[in-house]
């Protein structure tokens, strides 16, 4: 055999500074044969789809060859750095890190953990992404180590096959909780940060919601991609609102201890990072082929990347036993009315939302479209079509497994080309009309055309919703203030927690109670009680309302069984 002797890669992660949120990070390359090495840092994390330009946490960047002396590296770009290498088989570069931000994106040291995802730390010798690599941790005594990188028999070392891997997982150092399941014989490990937080009971509870979801999605795509799977839940306040985020074989999300879910309540996000395993992390846009780490990757697809996700999430859900079929049918109906209920419809098409959604996180404006329920509301027109062009006996998961096998799995993207060949073949049509309507368009698909090829048609009405001036989520919580309206005259404030509504406490009860209360004192006036920060009080407030457009799934009066039999398999758990 060959001597292999490509770039030898090590990556040593120390927590090296807690009071400061430091990790100092050493990177060692070894066999180096050409006369200059660029090594770069990714400026976005895959998945989150803003640019971070984590080098902007990088100082005292440092590098020496072996005997210690030292190198000077040019930048030449803004996270990339370029080192004379002629002569030279061996560097040693190390930096510091500053971790203060507590977000899936994010990397942060806090006194009990440190946390980081790999596009954060890890220097890319540029040419050498296929790389294997070693990663060692140096923690702080009685911290533990979970990753999802591939483990060695040393627990703070892991290794990585090639540079993509590497970047995509995250780490967690320090105290928390594990909870191990096996699913088709493969470790998955829930982990809770901090631990003692999320009760046992829930834990469980969790635990047997999140095996049923692994199952059932599995079942799809012939089985569970990889070889460990990781689940990071934090129950910790977070900068970021709302911060989840998928990886190849984990997911991390961030939860408010203040207002701590109940497991029913955290299916629908699981079972929507679940299935991300193979919609976006190996079913992926062709312009994200490879992902390119040093700028923005737009892609027309993130409908189908996100939308077909948020699709399944809800179909699988419910095909697991964990929704009943009102629910999926409900969630349906929503998507429509995300969609038809906002303005922005009108200029902006399913595949231009995805394209710009790298600007979305910055944009003043108030009416921006989401890919996320527009894509969900494609699939569901989708499945229906192909389920009819097929006379019942394919449907999207026929086109999902396609996208899995005809794509991923021959080591490419696919394009919206692709996608539109794959489901004319499954249905020995043409969808090049309905993609130019529907998806590069703004049409207004005929929803009872559709929906009516399972017996259903779409019911719309308005209906009136409570407003207390605020955004509120379904735990209760102020998440910003809608637009046009003043935050400074609020009496609620951002990230207030209702806690009681007229006496009725909102503690574990389950997400949607305070719509559901605030529903019956439409127009009245009432009492809360709010906790802001650590402090309760109460306020005395009126119930105003909006009215809004509502769209409902109603079964079709007397259809025939041919829309019976198209029902039955939609709906076959
Ligand atoms: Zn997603």
């Amino acid at each position: 055999m060959a001597q292999d002797r490509g770039l030898a890669i090590e990556y040593t992660v120390k927590v090296a500074d807690v009071p400061g949120q430091l990790f100092h990070v050493t990177t060692d390359i070894r066999n180096i044969n050409q006369p200059a090495l660029e090594l770069s840092l990714p400026v976005w994390s895959p998945g989150w789809y803003v640019i971070e330009n984590y080098a902007k946490n990088i100082y005292r960047f440092r590098v020496t060859e072996p005997g210690g002396r030292e190198l000077r590296p040019a930048q030449v770009r803004k996270q990339t750095w370029r080192i004379d290498t002629k002569g030279i088989s061996r560097v040693t570069v190390e930096f510091d890190y500053l971790a203060n931000v507590l977000s899936a994106n994010q990397a942060r040291i806090a006194p009990d953990y440190a946390f980081f995802t790999g596009t954060q730390l890890f220097l890319l010798p540029e040419g050498h992404r296929s790389r294997p690599s070693v990663v060692r941790f140096q923690a702080p005594s009685g911290w533990r180590i979970v990753s999802g990188l591939d483990e060695t028999a040393d627990p703070a070392v892991f290794t990585a096959p090639e540079y993509d891997t590497l970047v995509d997982q995250p780490t967690l150092i320090g105290q928390f909780e594990v909870t191990r399941f096996m699913v088709e014989g493969k470790p998955h490990d829930l982990v809770a940060s901090p631990p003692g937080v999320f009760s046992a009971e829930k834990t469980r509870t969790l635990a047997g919601h999140l095996t049923k979801l692994a199952e059932t999605q599995g079942r799809i795509f012939g089985g569970l991609p990889y070889k460990k799977f990781v689940y990071f839940y934090f129950f910790r306040a977070a900068e970021a609102s709302c911060s989840v985020l998928e990886h190849q074989n984990s997911f991390v999300t961030l939860w408010n201890p203040d207002a701590l879910p109940l497991p029913d309540d955290m299916v629908g996000q699981a079972s929507h990072e679940f299935f991300h395993v193979w919609n976006v992390k190996r079913i992926r846009p062709v312009q994200m082929w490879p992902y390119d780490y040093a700028r923005e990757n737009e892609t027309p697809l993130l409908w189908v990347s996100e939308g077909f996700t948020s699709y399944y999430a809800s179909l699988t859900s419910y095909r697991a036993g964990l929704r009943d079929a009102r629910s999926f049918i409900g969630d349906t109906a929503r998507a429509i009315g995300e969609v038809e209920g906002n303005e922005a419809r009108r200029y902006t098409s399913a595949s231009d939302s995805s394209t710009s959604t790298w600007i979305d996180y910055a944009s003043p404006l108030p009416s921006r479209i989401s890919y996320y329920s527009q894509g969900r509301n494609l699939a569901t027109l989708l499945d229906l079509s192909i389920r009819h062009d097929t006379n019942g006996a394919a449907g999207l998961d026929e086109v999902m497994r396609s996208l899995f096998t005809d794509f991923y799995q021959r080591g490419r993207g696919f394009s919206t080309d692709d996608l539109v060949r794959v489901v004319n073949r499954i249905t020995r049509s043409s969808y090049e009309t309905f993609f130019s309507r529907y998806v590069s368009g703004t049409d207004v698909p005929p929803y009872d055309t559709f929906l009516g090829y399972a017996g259903y048609q779409l019911e719309r009405s308005t209906r009136k919703i409570p407003f207390l001036g605020v955004n509120l989520d379904t735990l209760g919580r102020v998440t910003g203030f809608p637009p046009g309206s003043d935050a400074s005259t609020s009496r609620l404030q951002q990230d207030d927690f209702i806690v009681r509504v007229d006496g009725q406490t909102l503690d574990d009860q389950p997400a949607g109670t305070i719509f559901r209360l605030l529903n019956q004192k439409l127009g009245q006036n009432i009492r809360l009680r709010i906790r802001r920060g650590r402090e309760e009080r109460e306020l005395d407030m009126t119930v105003k309302f909006v009215e809004l457009a509502n769209y409902r799934i109603v079964e079709s009066q007397s259809p025939t069984a041919e829309q019976l039999k198209i029902r039955e398999r939609w709906l076959k758990r």
